[in-house]
């Protein structure tokens, strides 16, 4: 075959293809274009999902009759000038691109005024050919109506989707821009209904609201960092609200719309230890920074951006997040009243519903019974997350008290401390810890064990349950991770060093990692052939087999398949090692040891959840005992 150039009109809709996928990307463009022409008010209406029309008005500053024919011309653009304008980019377009592609593969009328002009100019334009321009009537602002999308193209057009997929691609579309720009008044219309009126607002929340429902939007935390030049705004969901992904991280740039996969890793980074594995946090987050700072020139629909200092944007996100996550008090709250979960159907409901109160009655079993024999059940995990329905959200400063880890004296303490110290009593916990474990002014903090594996107490406004392994785990992560930190922590020489036997890959992977196994206290050496020598141990870890936790560890060095960051593998190894070494559901505890435990719960500080996702406690509120009672 011999080389050939390709005629214009094969060029465009090659083009074409790359910025126009279906209707939702005509929406896109149309409604930047309206955006960048300083529009108040906007409005859509599509008709059977965009196929057969979308049509995007503006308020905006308009297009000069004479300059019609140039604005549907490929590369034909006013917002930039010369290449150096591509490192500033103030507006959402800037290629030129999207009204000539639009018009190469649609039947597109264009109604534009400027404010200058006594009358408006009107271009029809059909598969890229010009039908001509004719003056017409019109408000100042801009009218694109696309017709007929892909009607030249029949091969694109059979990817289409049904009407209903495709209209909810324009509808997400819509919510993007329309979360962006807060300040315009937006509407959207499908074949004559209105789906969504947006007048300007002031509180974004209100608009997350609209999108989103008055629920997850009453669950949200405002956040906010301000540095010289980066400014973050916006909101996070409370941990009662997440996804099986990332689609409700919503990102925005200078008002445009932006997946980034390193801000979304810190989102997930800020939540660890909040979310079940699996499940993604839930963003709303406006980014500002002076344009120069970032290409917007990576991505055919500027979707994805390259920031100048990644980095830096990184941390300052996860460095708010966790400030403000120490802030909030994020304890699990059940109420069988809060809302069901959302797009539940009835039955999930009732199911729910059912759970719900199953739970309750079994607190109020163990309550009145007081340790008596119970009959009905333990509820399982799993019915008590179905029961996460709503957090709360309450300002208590909670300041570090010293951390001792002879308080917890029993077969879980370091074996080195053979002096055996008595736990301190109850009363003297420090009184500033979190809402939900606050005991009483006037009695002191004691809880009931039962199944030997929850503790019950009383709280300043109802009744906790304490899952004794989640809330140990969390305070051992918590003591782990500031003595590691501050390079505090006792490890103890083996008198007989231990050799482990593993496999080449798995001893490669181990002496790879010694700096970081010996910040967690473990100090091994290569000891011939694939065997490792343990020489030292967490002193804390005593009651656990070297060569197991060895083997446990290296596990996880190898299942990433590359090596993880030093900070996460840190993190990691420190949620295994206190998830073995902390009491075990099953494990019967003396009053004693629940008083310790009890002392210490302070330090499960930043969060009511166990570092798995599980969360340490459950507060059932005296309103609702009362209420399921009847006593109201
Ligand atoms: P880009 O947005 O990348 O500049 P487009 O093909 O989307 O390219 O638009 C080409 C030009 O047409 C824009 O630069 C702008 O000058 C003009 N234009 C398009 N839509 C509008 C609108 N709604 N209001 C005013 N001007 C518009
Ligand atoms: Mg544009």
């Amino acid at each position: 075959m011999r080389i050939q150039q390709l005629p214009p009109s094969v060029v465009n809709k090659i083009a074409a293809g790359e910025v126009i996928e279906r209707p939702a990307s005509v929406v896109k463009e149309l409604m930047e274009n309206s955006v960048d022409a300083g529009a108040t008010r906007i409005d859509v209406a599509v008709e059977q999902g965009g196929l057969e029309l979308v049509r995007v008005s503006d308020n905006g500053h308009g297009i000069d009759a004479a300059e019609l024919p140039l604005a549907v011309a490929s590369h034909a653009t006013s917002k930039i000038r010369s290449a150096d304008d591509l490192f500033c980019v103030g507006t959402l377009g800037f290629r030129g691109e999207a009204l000539a592609s639009i018009a190469e593969v649609s039947r597109t009328t264009i109604r534009s005024r400027t404010s200058e002009s006594a009358a408006g100019a009107q271009l029809e334009i059909a598969g890229g050919q010009s039908l001509g321009t004719s003056p017409c009537g019109c408000p100042t602002g801009t009218t694109i109506e696309v017709r007929d999308l892909f009607y030249n193209t029949p091969v694109r057009r059979k990817f289409l989707r049904s009407t209903q997929t495709e209209m909810g691609h324009v509808s997400e579309t819509f919510t993007r821009l329309a979360l962006a720009c807060p300040a315009v008044h937006f509407s959207l219309h499908h074949n004559g209904r209105t789906l969504y009126d947006l007048p300007p607002g002031e509180d974004w929340r209100e608009r997350i609201a609209v999108f989103f429902g008055p629920e997850l939007a009453r669950d949200l935390i405002a956040v906010s960092s301000v540095d010289a030049e980066v400014q973050i705004e916006g909101y996070v969901a409370s941990p009662s609200h997440s996804r099986a992904n990332a689609r409700l991280q919503y990102l925005f740039l200078n008002a445009r719309a932006i997946r980034d996969r390193s801000l979304q890793h810190a989102l997930g980074e800020a939540y660890r230890g909040l979310l079940l594995t699996g499940r993604y946090p839930i963003a709303f987050l406006r980014i500002a920074m002076p344009a120069e700072m970032v290409d917007v020139n990576v991505h055919p629909t500027k979707l994805e951006v390259r920031f100048q200092e990644s980095g830096r944007l990184y941390s300052q996100l996860l460095g708010t997040l966790r400030t403000r996550f120490l802030t909030t008090d994020l304890t699990a709250r059940l109420d069988p009243t809060a809302g069901q979960p959302e797009a539940a159907s009835a039955h999930d409901a009732a199911h729910a519903q059912a759970l719900r109160r199953e739970l309750v009655d079994w607190a109020k079993g163990q309550l009145s019974t007081a340790g008596a024999a119970i009959a009905s059940p333990a509820p399982t995990p799993d019915a008590i997350s179905a029961e996460q329905s709503r957090f709360d959200f309450r300002y208590q400063p909670h300041p570090h008290a010293p951390l001792d880890l002879a308080r917890l004296s029993r077969p879980w303490a370091p074996a080195a401390s053979d002096n055996e110290e008595e736990p301190e009593p109850a009363e003297t916990a420090p009184s500033e810890t979190f809402a939900a474990f606050e005991a009483r002014a006037d009695r002191k903090l004691e809880a009931l064990q039962v199944h030997d594996r929850y503790l019950i107490a009383e709280s300043d406004d109802g009744v906790v349950v304490i899952d004794q392994h989640a809330l140990h785990e969390r305070i051992l992560y918590e003591q782990l991770r500031t003595k590691v930190l501050g390079g505090g922590l006792e490890t103890q020489r083996l008198l007989v060093p231990e050799p482990v036997d593993l496999s080449p890959a798995e001893a490669a992977a181990a002496l790879e990692s010694r700096d970081v196994l010996a910040q967690l206290g473990v100090t091994i050496e290569p000891f011939g052939g694939d065997t490792v020598l343990v020489s030292a141990y967490p002193a804390m870890l005593a009651n656990l087999s070297p060569a197991e936790v060895l083997r446990d560890v290296v596990e996880r060095l190898l299942a990433g398949g590359k090596t993880p960051e030093r900070r996460d593998l840190v993190d990691e190894l420190l949620h295994m090692i206190s998830c073995k070494a902390a009491i075990k559901a099953g494990d019967r505890l003396s009053p004693d040891e629940i008083a310790a435990l009890l002392a210490q719960r302070h330090l499960a500080q930043d969060s009511h959840h166990c570092p798995h996702g599980r969360p340490t406690a459950l507060v059932f509120t005296r309103e609702e005992l009362d209420k399921q009672f009847k006593r109201t």
